[in-house]
């Protein structure tokens, strides 16, 4: 009997998961399976919205950001009854088999799914990169490329007017963008969910900056931070007598989420399509496809739900050296 598999995009959208969409469905007709793509996310499980999808479909997405299949935050996901009708949908298109595609919200659906019996696959895809059981998810680097590039813009014009700058990041309660943006981009301070800043010592670094003769002074404050921009403005303004320069602030948000596909997305999102299939092919479900040392792996939802992957202190001390 032939495999009929649908795929769907859930919670944020990040750049790359097109290259995802369209290798699952690829790889899955290569397979000679039918394939069907779901609207936005968990509410078009729930609400009908699935098509069958071929080769064709997905033609001519691989370089948008975005998802073709669009997303949405559905909390009637989360109820039993919500899953309940999700999983009845399915059957009554004869669906054996789902992947799906988003971040930590989405694959503890995705478990919720397969500990009611219902097969899945989930493919790790959030910009946040607070994902277990992927060393890296889709959309993490065109974000921080995104990051990059308004830092670099940012220093142009602090040095023409001898202004400290805050660019805040998005991340949740992650501070990976926020640490690996503010590296790449020679931050001289950087604000953390994971560690609690003491702002007055971020000052003396501001400070020290100005009188070792630097002509700009930036900082890059994680969304999720104790001190995010609007925070260290507060705080800044407060003080700005004693402080002796003067602070402009520049929220990033959703800006960083639109950018095109960087090459790394594409590839990551194209080889995370196929690893899906192949564990699906090898009856292997209620799990979720990383990456993990340069390797594509599985890793079962049950071990990475509830939990947020720890910041990399190496790189926490590195920044600090360098700032
Ligand atoms: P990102 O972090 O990139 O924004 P995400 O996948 O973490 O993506 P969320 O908004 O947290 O985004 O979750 C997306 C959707 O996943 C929710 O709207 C809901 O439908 C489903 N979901 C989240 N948590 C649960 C849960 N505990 N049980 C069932 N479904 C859930």
């Amino acid at each position: 009997m032939t495999k009929k598999v649908a795929v769907l995009t859930s919670g944020g959208d990040a750049p790359g998961m097109n290259a995802a969409i369209r290798s699952v469905i690829r790889c899955g007709v290569r397979k000679g399976w039918q394939m069907f793509g779901v609207q936005h996310g968990y509410q078009g499980l729930i609400s009908g919205n699935i098509y069958e999808m071929n080769t064709r479909d997905v033609g001519g997405i691989i370089q948008r950001g975005g998802t073709m299949l669009g997303s949405a935050r559905c909390p009637e996901f989360m109820t039993v009854d919500g899953r309940k009708l999700a999983i009845r949908n399915m059957y009554q298109l004869g669906i054996d088999s789902l992947v799906v595609i988003g971040g930590n919200g989405t694959q503890t659906g995705s478990y919720e799914l397969h500990r009611m019996g219902f097969p899945v696959v989930g493919i790790a895809s959030t910009i946040d990169n607070d994902l277990c059981g992927s060393d890296i998810t889709i959309g993490v680097d065109t974000a921080l490329n995104i990051a990059l590039e308004a830092i670099d813009r940012l220093k142009v014009t602090a040095s023409s007017h001898q202004r400290a700058f805050i660019l805040e990041v998005m991340g949740r309660k992650c501070g990976y963008l926020a640490l690996m943006s503010g590296i790449a981009g020679g931050a001289e301070a950087i604000t953390l969910p994971e560690i609690p800043t003491d702002p007055e010592e971020l000052a003396q670094t501001l400070q020290a900056a100005y009188e070792h003769g630097k002509s700009h002074a930036l900082v890059v404050a994680a969304e999720g931070a104790d001190y995010n921009a609007a925070k260290l403005t507060e705080f800044f303004v407060t003080n700005r007598d004693r402080l002796g320069f003067s602070v402009r602030s520049t929220i990033l948000g959703h800006v960083q989420r639109g950018g095109t596909p960087s090459a790394y997305d594409r590839n990551l999102g194209s080889r995370f399509g196929l690893g899906a299939i192949e564990a699906l092919d090898r009856g292997e479900t209620g799990v979720l496809v990383g990456q993990i040392a340069s390797k594509i792996t599985t890793t079962p939802l049950e071990d990475i739900v509830g939990k947020t992957k720890a910041l990399d202190m190496e790189l926490v001390r590195l920044a600090k050296l360098l700032d």
